[in-house]
C-alpha cells in the first residue's frame, strides 16, 4: 500500500542575509543590515571567510546558518520551516525535485 501525505509547508529562497521573510532585519549606519533572525549569518572562525564551498562554489562568508540544527545555508537554497520554529535548509535542485508545488 501507498501511502501519500500531503503537508504545505512554507519555504522561502536565501540569497543573502536578510532574504527570509520572518527575518526581521534593520538597517545599520555603515554596516548594512542586522543579523536575522531566522537565517543568521555564518560566521566560523576556524573556517576561512574565503575558502569555497564544496556544495555550491560560493565562499562561506556568503552563507547562512540555521542555529536550530546548525545547518549551513548556501546561496539560492530554500529554507524550510518544517515545524513551528524549526526549519532546514534544501538545495534549489532537490527542491524542484521533490516537486513540492504540486
Ligand atoms: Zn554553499
Amino acid at each position: 500500500m501507498k501511502l501519500t501525505i500531503r503537508q504545505v509547508i512554507t519555504a522561502c529562497q536565501w540569497f543573502r542575509n536578510g532574504d527570509h521573510f520572518d527575518d526581521s532585519c534593520h538597517p545599520i549606519t555603515n554596516v548594512g543590515l542586522s543579523e536575522g533572525k531566522i537565517v543568521r549569518r555564518y560566521r566560523d572562525p576556524e573556517v576561512e571567510a574565503c575558502k569555497a564551498c564544496t556544495d555550491c562554489g560560493h565562499i562561506m562568508h556568503d552563507h547562512g546558518w540555521l542555529d536550530n540544527d546548525d545547518i549551513v545555508v548556501c546561496p539560492s537554497d530554500h529554507v524550510i520551516e518544517f515545524e513551528p520554529g524549526r526549519y532546514f535548509a534544501m538545495s534549489y535542485k532537490d527542491f524542484a525535485a521533490a516537486k513540492v508545488f504540486k
